[in-house]
């Protein structure tokens, strides 16, 4: 196993790893609790879990003495479903595309992100439901992608973001029917309440809501509060009962702050937080979820004239280069932060590149890396198998060149990746 795998080789590996026992040599290798290297360390993994760290002591199975190991990066907001193109590709796409040709470029995506050193996403919504199907095929070893927890379809209000039938000619809505709680859009809290028990039994494993508006959905506000607190708290109440966890997408500071008083467990983008949303951050443990790569992507891209609509393009430019800007007013207030990049608005694969603008906006390396390693297993509830390399916990190691805590950068050419013991690059 010292080369690039093929697929077929792939397979057979992760058909065969399961019993298997391997030691892996890492030059250093990140305690991210402590925050310190341990240097020249054998990592023993067996049946997909870490058995032993111990100082090297003779030749192991795999061979990383030059490298620096880490636990595998998560990453908890990306859409596997999909990926940004211009407009017009978007619409042609949407006329002449089956969903099941949707569902092959995802195997891409999926490959990708591994690829880059990200073993676990939380996929936060795609209408079509092939973020479940997508989980079903790597979960069970059929595919190679990142291990996945997933919101199958966002919830919304009618017209908000992730309202399936937007922008839509009448004619379209129509042949389309009116999209109810099991498409994910409600308008009360019966209905709120209804949706989450449809994502219960389509197999999502956490709850995404959108509570304000967005930047690429076809409407015209970016950020108003879209949904009544009486609907989150019936939101958040159901989800608890089903053991979930719930995710809000918001930009504007009002729907935001009904999110957090409502009890969600982590607020997506945050464009706009005010202080008195800090304050609430802090008081109620909500954790959040920056996205700083969509809102520079975005940004970008609205300054060519046809990428994206005539209603998205202000929104895009508006809101996207905020959000770095947020991540740093909410770091030094000491606000909870765990890693995630809407990947998707983004090309899939370009995940670390969230970690530079999070060191460029003043956090340290260190904390970075732990935002996508021990804060984003505690958000997904996870704390005691992901998000650190110790006895018992998954075998997701990752592995560069040279000290990513002096130069941050090179999380973006990972040259190992590790996943619950099957080596899939090298
Ligand atoms: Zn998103």
């Amino acid at each position: 196993m010292r080369k690039t795998l093929s697929a077929a080789s792939l397979l057979l590996i992760a058909a065969s790893a399961g019993a298997a026992t391997q030691s892996i040599d890492c030059g250093r290798l990140l305690d991210v609790r402590a925050g310190v290297w341990r240097d020249k360390v054998t990592v023993v993994v067996e049946n997909g879990s870490v058995k032993s760290i111990a100082p090297t002591a003779g030749k192991g199975d795999v061979d990383l003495s030059a490298m620096s190991c880490m636990p595998g990066f998560i990453d908890m907001h990306v859409h596997l479903a999909s990926q940004t193109q211009p407009q017009v590709e978007a619409l042609r796409s949407q006329l002449t595309l089956d969903p099941q040709d949707r569902a092959y470029k995802s195997v891409a995506y999926a490959e990708r992100t591994l690829m880059a050193g990200f073993t676990t996403v939380r996929d936060l919504g795609d209408s079509e439901g092939l973020n479940l199907s997508l989980k079903r095929a790597i979960n069970t070893g059929a595919i190679p992608g990142p291990r996945m927890f997933t919101a199958g379809k966002s919830i919304a209000t009618t017209g908000g973001h992730a309202d399936p039938s937007n922008g839509y000619s009448r004619e379209l809505r129509h042949l389309k029917g009116t999209p109810g709680p099991e498409e994910g859009v409600v308008n009360s809290p019966e209905e709120a309440r209804q949706a989450v028990r449809a994502r219960y039994k389509e197999g999502a494993d956490v709850i995404k809501v959108t509570a304000t508006g967005g930047v690429l959905s076809q409407a015209a506000s970016g950020m108003n509060a879209q949904y009544t607190e009486d609907e989150l708290k019936a939101i958040v109440a159901t989800a608890k009962d089903y053991g979930f966890k719930v995710a809000a997408h918001a930009h504007g500071a009002e729907g935001m702050k009904r999110a957090l008083r409502a009890g969600l467990d982590s607020i997506e983008h945050g464009t706009f937080m005010d202080d008195e949303a800090i304050a609430l951050f802090k008081k109620t443990g909500a954790w959040y979820v920056p996205t700083i790569s969509a809102g520079r992507y975005v940004a970008d891209k609205s300054k060519e004239p046809d990428y994206y609509s005539n209603l998205v393009r202000p929104k895009a430019a508006a809101i996207g280069p905020q959000i770095q800007g947020t991540f740093a007013r909410a770091y030094k207030a000491g606000v909870k932060i765990a890693f995630g990049t809407d990947a998707g608005v983004f090309p899939h694969g370009d995940n670390a590149k969230e970690f530079a603008y999070m060191v460029e906006a003043g956090m340290p390396a260190l904390d970075a890396i732990r935002s996508a390693t021990l804060n984003a297993a505690s958000l997904l509830g996870q704390s005691s198998r992901l998000g650190s390399l110790e006895p018992g916990f998954a075998a997701d190691i990752v592995a560069v060149s040279g000290d990513p805590l002096q130069d941050i950068s090179l999380l973006q050419k990972v040259r190992f990746v590790m996943k619950e013991g099957v080596v899939y690059k090298q």
